[in-house]
């Protein structure tokens, strides 16, 4: 397995594999089984697995946790190793950026300014920002996303389709822990009284599963009796929404995203449930 710290580096690798497949893979580290299973599918669709390791500034806030964020090259290399990965590509953030004011991305409004976009100002701009440089250096035929970020995937759907780029997007279940719990790099956060409550958030999305299994589409009510598991974190969203991020008011299945996020402790929790 090839270690790219560098662009230039990246470039000649690139470069050595010509027009073979490549599947990518965009990541910040701290891996988990979450991020294993998006390796995993790639590695057997494409002849050449890509990931990249690289905690993006632009797509953090002033307030956030930018230089907290965990930070474990060592243990990811040997996990990207064991699954066959071709290459981890992990830039300095000087070398992605070069400039002081590069040139940024503007997703829609209805899609940006909603969810964590409401709550992250410019979040969605920054994820947008990196991931087209990465597909530019990368060129993949296939990258992969995790839908545990719902919002995040559908608005490099819309990325694709509106600048006409030569990738397919391929949507990734969520993987979650023996408790149910979506796996993510910031639940190393949680004390165990946080890691607890944020159980609640698996079982409202159960609850609705359940409830819309039995018929009921009304998006009130389900989110009505779902916020009832909510007892002990602060809820920041809950709601069903289209693949335009539109709230609908009722459940059309296969059309239908249920986003909740929300805080144990000061650990900002997000996860989803695909109808
Ligand atoms: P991150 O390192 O958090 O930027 O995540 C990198 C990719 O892994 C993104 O496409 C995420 O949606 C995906 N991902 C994160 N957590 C999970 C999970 N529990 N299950 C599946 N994919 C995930």
């Amino acid at each position: 397995m090839k270690i790219l710290k560098c662009i230039e580096d990246l470039i000649v690798y690139r470069n050595d594999l010509g027009s073979q497949e490549i599947g990518f893979v965009p990541t910040m580290g701290a891996l988990h089984n979450g991020h294993a299973s998006l390796i995993e599918k790639s590695r057997k669709q494409d002849n050449h697995t890509i990931v990249s390791i690289f905690v993006n500034p632009t797509q953090f806030g002033a307030n956030e946790d930018l230089d907290k964020y965990p930070r474990t090259f060592e243990k990811d290399s040997i996990l990207c190793e064991k699954l066959g990965v071709a290459a981890i590509f992990a830039p300095d953030p000087r070398d992605m950026y070069r400039k002081k004011d590069e040139i940024t991305l503007n997703p829609p409004k209805s899609m940006a300014n909603v969810y964590e976009g409401a709550l992250r100002a410019g979040h969605f701009n920054g994820v947008l920002q990196v991931v087209l440089k990465l597909f530019s250096l990368i060129r993949p035929k296939r990258a992969y996303f995790g839908q545990k970020d719902a919002q995040q995937l559908l608005i490099i759907k819309r990325m694709v389709e509106d600048l006409f780029l030569d990738v397919e997007i391929v949507p990734c279940a969520t993987k979650r822990d023996f408790d149910s719990l979506a796996l993510s790099s910031r639940n190393i956060y949680l004390n165990q009284m946080e890691r607890k409550n944020a159980l609640q958030i698996p079982m409202a999305l159960d609850l609705i599963k359940k409830m819309v299994d039995e018929g009921i589409r009304d998006s009130n009510r389900l989110i009505l009796e779902a916020k009832k598991c909510i007892r002990d974190l602060e809820l920041d969203y809950l709601d069903i929404v289209d693949y335009d991020l539109q709230r609908v008011s009722e459940v059309i299945l296969g059309k239908s995203i249920v986003l909740i996020a929300a805080r144990s402790g000061k650990t900002r929790l997000l996860d989803n449930l695909w109808l």
